[in-house]
């Protein structure tokens, strides 16, 4: 893997907006491509896994912490925001985290060999 710095400012890849200072850094199936933080939000390997994540805790969650009550039949009124809040928390840590772990500065965004 021979990396090739990028001299001056970049371009997302996705809506050829200017990249200044931070860009995202994410990875397709061959290279990492620079994007925008708009684009990077929107980015569907990294929501089908931020997806797939919230789904795993957050069932897990909404068992160890409302199971009981879910179990008995009784639903409580707190639940109805309870119990989605349980399922957005590691939505949005994955996201989260995902994004931070992409940054890359401009003169570090460098494209893999294709
Ligand atoms: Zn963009």
């Amino acid at each position: 893997m021979t990396a090739v710095p990028r001299q001056g400012s970049a371009a997302c890849e996705r809506c050829g907006r200017t990249l200044r200072n931070a860009t995202y850094e994410l990875r397709t199936t061959d290279r990492r491509v620079p994007y925008c933080l708009p684009c990077a939000m929107r980015f569907p390997p990294m929501l089908r896994r931020s997806l797939v994540v919230c789904l795993v805790v957050g069932t897990l969650l909404t068992a160890i912490n409302q199971g009981n009550f879910i179990l008995a039949g009784e639903f409580q009124a707190a639940m109805a925001w309870k119990i989605p809040m349980t399922y957005a928390v590691p939505f949005v840590v994955t996201t989260v985290g995902g994004l931070l772990n992409a940054r890359a500065q401009i003169s570090t965004v460098a494209e893999l060999p294709q």
